[in-house]
C-alpha cells in the first residue's frame, strides 16, 4: 500500500532555528531529509533578536557550555552565510553595562579567570563617554559572540529547500503517523521515513509523544525602535539588550511572561522594554514595531534532545529556552552523532534524565498507531 511513498531517512517536524540546522546538518551528512514547517511569523525564531551573549542573567553567570557552543556557532553562521552568499552574523561586541559599583567589583574579580578571560576584551570602570549613552559606572566589553538575523536566515533556507523539495511548508499532522519495525508512514505527504525528529519549539507540546517532559510556552517580546544618534558599534546589554539592526533601528528585548500570556493588543511589553531603553540612553525614541514569540523552555533550563523512550523511530530536538541561536549548531551535530551511532549526548541536555516522568499511563491516554505492511 506504501510502495509508491517516497522513502526519507529523516522527517523533521519544524523549520525553527533548531529545525534548520538540524537539517543541514543531516543532510550534510548525505541523509535524505525532509522538514515539514508551517512558517508561522510568530514562531520564536522568528521574533528573535538573535543575540548570542557569553553572559547569562544579572549576577554575570557564564553562558551553558559558552565555551563549546559559541565559537562553534560563530564559526557556523559564517560558513552558512558564505554558502547562502549573504551574511546573516554580526560579531558586535557586547557592552554588558553595570548597574552599580558592586557589579563593577564582582566582573573585575571575575574578569581574569578561565572561562571569563577569553570572552573579556576589556572592563572600563569610569563612565563611558558615548554619545547618548548612560554609562555611569562603566562596564564590561564581552567578545566572542554577535548576534544573527535570524529571521532573513530561515526566508533564505526556506527559498532553497522549497525550491530544492526537501521543505514542505505544510502543517504536519501527528495523528496521520502510522507506524512499524522500518519506521513510519505519513499518509498526507505519501512519505516514509527511518526516524522522524520533533523541532516544534514550544508546540512541541502538541505532540502527542512528547506531553510528558516539562517542557512550558514562555511568552517573550522584542521591540523594534528607532534612536537616532545612539552608537551602533556594540549591543548594549543591561537588564534588556539593545541589538543594532542598521540605519538607526534597535531591537530591545525582551520580556519573560509564564502563562497566562499578555493578549494581543497589551501595551504591558512595550512598557517593560521602554523603561529598559531608557536605564540605557536618554535620546529620543521612536517605537516602530511589537513582536511577540513563544519560547520552548524547560524547568531546568536545558534543551531536550534525544530519543523517545519507547518509540525507537521518534526523537525531539528543543527546549533551547532563551538560547536557540547559539546552542542549537552544536547540538545539531551532537545530536546527528547520536542519531548516526557515533555519539553521546550531553547528560543535562539528554531527554533520558526526565525518563522517570514517562509511564505507560501516559501512553495508554495516547493516540495508539496503527501498523502498515
Ligand atoms: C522575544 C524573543 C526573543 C528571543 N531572543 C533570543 C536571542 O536573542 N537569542 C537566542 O538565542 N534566542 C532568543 N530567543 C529564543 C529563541 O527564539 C528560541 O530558543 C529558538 O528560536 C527556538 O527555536 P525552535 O526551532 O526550537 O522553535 P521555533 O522557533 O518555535 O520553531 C518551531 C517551528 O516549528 C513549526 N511547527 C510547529 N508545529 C508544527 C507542525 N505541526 N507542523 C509543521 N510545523 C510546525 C513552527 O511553526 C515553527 O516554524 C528569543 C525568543 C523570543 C520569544
Amino acid at each position: 500500500m506504501t510502495s509508491d511513498f517516497d522513502l526519507y531517512d529523516y522527517l523533521l517536524v519544524g523549520h525553527g532555528i533548531a529545525g534548520a540546522v538540524l537539517a543541514r546538518e543531516l543532510r550534510g551528512r548525505g541523509h535524505r531529509v525532509l522538514v515539514y514547517d508551517e512558517p508561522r511569523p510568530d514562531a520564536a525564531s522568528r521574533v528573535a533578536a538573535g543575540l548570542m551573549n557569553p553572559v547569562a542573567g544579572k549576577r554575570f553567570a557564564f553562558t551553558w557550555q559558552a565555551l563549546e557552543t559559541l565559537p562553534y556557532a560563530v564559526a557556523y553562521y559564517k560558513e552558512l552565510g558564505r554558502e547562502l552568499g549573504a551574511n546573516f552574523l554580526a560579531e558586535t561586541t557586547i557592552l554588558k553595562v553595570f548597574g552599580s559599583a558592586q557589579e563593577q567589583q564582582q566582573m573585575l574579580a571575575r574578569a581574569a579567570q578561565d572561562p571569563w578571560a577569553g570572552f573579556v576584551a576589556g572592563i572600563d570602570t569610569a563612565p563611558i563617554a558615548q554619545p547618548g549613552l548612560l554609562a555611569p559606572h562603566g562596564g564590561a566589553w564581552l567578545r566572542g559572540g554577535g548576534h544573527v538575523r535570524v529571521a532573513e536566515l530561515l526566508a533564505a533556507l526556506a527559498r532553497q529547500g522549497t525550491a530544492a523539495g526537501w521543505l514542505r511548508e505544510e502543517t504536519f499532522s501527528w495523528e496521520n503517523v502510522v507506524s512499524d519495525a522500518a519506521g513510519v508512514a505519513y499518509a498526507p505527504g505519501r512519505v516514509r521515513a527511518r526516524q522522524v525528529v520533533c523541532c516544534q519549539g514550544a508546540a512541541a507540546l502538541n505532540c502527542p509523544y512528547f506531553s510528558w517532559p516539562p517542557l512550558t510556552p514562555n511568552q517573550g517580546e522584542v521591540l523594534a525602535v528607532e534612536v537616532p544618534g545612539l552608537s551602533e558599534q556594540q549591543v548594549l546589554n543591561r537588564g534588556a539588550y539593545v541589538v543594532p539592526d542598521g540605519a538607526g533601528r534597535f531591537r530591545v528585548g525582551a520580556t519573560y511572561r509564564w502563562p497566562p500570556f499578555a493578549p494581543a493588543g497589551s501595551a504591558e511589553g512595550e512598557t517593560e522594554l521602554l523603561g529598559r531603553l531608557l536605564g540605557l540612553t536618554p535620546l529620543p525614541y521612536r517605537v516602530l514595531g511589537l513582536r511577540r514569540g513563544v519560547r520552548p523552555a524547560v524547568r531546568d533550563r536545558r534543551p531536550l534532545l534525544g530519543r523517545h523512550p519507547a518509540l525507537p523511530w521518534l526523537s525531539v530536538f528543543g527546549g533551547f529556552g532563551s538560547k536557540g541561536v547559539s546552542l542549537a549548531p552544536r547540538l545539531a551535530q551532537q545530536v546527528a552523532d547520536y542519531l548516526d551511532g557515533q555519539g553521546q549526548l550531553w547528560p543535562e541536555a539528554d531527554v533520558a534524565r526526565y525518563h522517570k516522568l514517562y509511564s505507560a499511563e501516559i501512553l495508554e491516554n495516547k493516540p495508539t498507531f496503527k501498523t502498515f505492511g
